[in-house]
């Protein structure tokens, strides 16, 4: 049973994320997408907001026979990974400058949890440039995202800014 985590803030969803769920399916026979809890951050969403939006968006994807799940967690990314009995902490890069920041937490969580792999997967090009943080910033100053992040996410966008 290959098993693994996909962490993220998540804040919110992105097609830049569901495009590097879509590559890892045919890899994992389970993944659960782990929902940072980051109260401290001020996110947008709340974590509770954030796993129900994407278990709805999840429903379409194509999960190529592999198990999707959506959980949320506090503290460490590898000890919630051991804690499931997850192999794999799947981690999205989308240009050079991802890189450091993610070689020093793969570095960090190996010396954590020995037996937990960090997988890298390459962003598509298309959404290369697609973070949580662009996708709010130019949403708030009124620019167009549709395509880049799913229609219900923007649905919820439009009702949190209504409120
Ligand atoms: P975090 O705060 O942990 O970086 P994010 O929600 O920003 O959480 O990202 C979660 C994962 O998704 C990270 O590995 C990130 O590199 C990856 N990711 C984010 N946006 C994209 C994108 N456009 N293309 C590919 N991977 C992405």
């Amino acid at each position: 049973m290959r098993k693994a985590i996909f962490p993220g803030s998540f804040d919110p969803l992105t097609n830049g994320h569901l495009d590097i769920l879509e590559r890892s399916t045919p890899l994992f026979d389970e993944i659960v997408v782990a929902v940072l809890n980051n109260p401290e951050k001020k996110p947008m969403f709340s974590v509770e907001e954030r796993c129900e939006t994407i278990r709805e968006v999840l429903k379409d994807v194509d999960r190529d026979g592999c198990l999707l799940s959506v959980e949320s967690f506090s503290g460490l990314t590898a000890e919630f990974a051991r804690s499931i009995n997850a192999s794999a902490i799947i981690r999205g890069i989308r240009a050079v400058s991802d890189y450091e920041y993610e070689l020093r937490m793969a570095l960090m969580n190996r010396r954590l949890e020995p037996s937990i792999e960090t997988v890298f997967l390459m962003a598509g090009e298309e959404y290369s440039y697609v973070s949580s943080s662009l996708m709010k910033e130019v949403f708030l100053l009124g620019g167009r995202i549709e395509g880049l992040i799913p229609d219900l996410v923007e649905t919820k966008m439009r009702e949190k800014l209504a409120r």
